[in-house]
């Protein structure tokens, strides 16, 4: 594929000192040259336009792509209400149901050019598949949950499928394996020290979710003394050479925020999701990015948030810390911004940032609209100002995904009609 993407404006680095007017040129999925003089004599595609504005596009840190299929299905119920109501319906998800709701995830992703997600659910071998076929960036965090909740064919098969999805992984530009205990409540402590034993093994990413609720981190301190993140800690669940994201961190304490800094953890921050199942706790998030941890911005599944919208999420984001914290200069429209659509490529994908040379992953904004204008500061418009739906393209590994807002890995129609179609089968 070559693609000339023609004077438009290139957000390089999350600050307004480093935006500049060029040309790009995508050959081979590589960016081959970004200059003003930038031109290939006969481009199969051209994106051009004085209102396109360029970034990388977002990667969603925190998710369960399948979970588009509960949109709206319960709302305003707290966490373990909610739950058991998704418990009931998630059940019955088999391979064909997970990959139906993560093709309405990817479709959705694309418009909201969105570049990739860092997932946690089962079947991840089947999600990932669906991710390489819209063209989409994955870590597949295959779930370990052996207790009972869901009938996803327990721990056995939950090691099975992390088998699969290593195997799917390798090789592909796309695709990053990665092992998930659900939390440190829902998995006893020896099956959470086998999941770290095998990202050490693997060297891949280890997901968990971790002090969600204040009742989450209450239990924890009853039954061990100590609050979620100090637990793990405490039992080995960090490594040297491992990656860990951990989810949400909604409730915890200083100890924990530098516990977090100290192994350079990844912070998998779900805001919108946080507030609407009223969990109360507001995540530390500047202090945790002055101890070294790193800051990934998260929608949480379709079912809790309801939609996996990132601009919309960077801008409840920086409200919720301003609002919690009576100061609207502690989480800026930079800082967000950094945490949305750099810190998670900056920790697991380097080579995807807008540079000569790189993998072409790139997002383009189309500012020609009124609530975009006028453009005192881009950062501000993005960050406070801008939707999903104001994505134009999206190239993600030097494929065009998007272009003028037509999908082009995937029949959107189709999968409209689809899910229309078949989702009353699941009540
Ligand atoms: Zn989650």
């Amino acid at each position: 594929m070559d693609l000339l993407l023609q004077d438009v404006l290139i957000i390089p680095q999350p600050d307004v000192a480093s935006i500049y007017r060029s040309n790009i040129v995508i050959e081979d999925n590589i960016i081959s040259e970004i200059s003003s003089q930038a031109q290939i004599p006969d481009p199969e595609y051209i994106i051009n336009g004085k209102s396109i504005v360029v970034l990388p596009p977002p990667i969603n840190s925190h998710t369960h792509l399948p979970m588009t299929l509960l949109r709206g299905f319960s709302d305003n119920k707290p966490l373990y209400a909610w739950l058991e109501d998704i418990w009931k319906v998630e059940g019955k998800f088999d391979a064909d149901w997970i990959a139906l709701g993560t093709k309405l995830a990817a479709l959705e992703m694309i418009k909201g050019g969105t570049g990739g997600a860092a997932d946690f659910y089962f079947h991840e071998s089947v999600i990932g598949k669906v991710l390489v076929e819209a063209g989409l960036r994955g870590w597949l965090g295959a779930g370990i949950l052996p207790s009972a909740f869901v009938d996803q064919g327990g721990y056995e098969f939950q090691l099975e499928e992390l088998g699969r999805t290593l195997d799917l992984a390798k090789g592909s530009p796309l695709l990053t394996a990665s092992v998930a205990p659900h939390s440190q409540v829902t998995v006893p402590e020896e099956t959470i020290l086998k999941a770290a034993d095998l990202a050490q093994s693997h060297q891949i990413p280890l997901m968990i979710h971790a002090s969600e609720t204040r009742k989450e981190v209450m239990d924890s301190e009853d039954k061990y003394g100590v609050p979620p993140v100090e637990r793990l800690d405490q039992i080995g669940f960090f490594r040297e050479e491992t990656n860990e994201i951990l989810a949400h961190c909604t409730w915890i304490t200083q100890r924990e925020v530098e516990i977090l800094g100290k192994h350079q953890a990844t912070v998998g921050w779900c805001p919108v999701s946080s507030q609407k199942l009223a969990y109360g706790g507001t995540t530390p998030i500047p202090e945790l990015r002055s101890t070294g941890a790193v800051i990934a911005l998260g929608t949480d599944g379709a079912a809790s948030n309801n939609t996996l919208d990132l601009w919309r999420e960077m801008r409840e984001a920086v409200n919720v810390i301003s609002a919690a914290r009576w100061d609207p200069a502690l989480y800026p429209a930079e800082h967000v911004l950094e945490d949305t659509n750099w810190a998670f490529r900056r920790k697991f994908h380097l080579e995807s940032l807008i540079k000569v040379g790189n993998q072409a992953d790139l997002v383009a904004l189309d500012f020609h609209s009124p609530h975009l204008r006028p453009t005192y500061n881009i950062i501000s418009n993005i960050v406070y100002a801008a939707n999903g739906s104001d994505v134009h393209s999206l190239i993600v590994n030097g494929n065009l995904l998007m272009l003028n807002r037509e999908v082009l890995t995937l029949n959107e129609e189709q999968i409209l009609e689809e899910i229309e179609d078949r989702v009353k089968e699941l009540f």
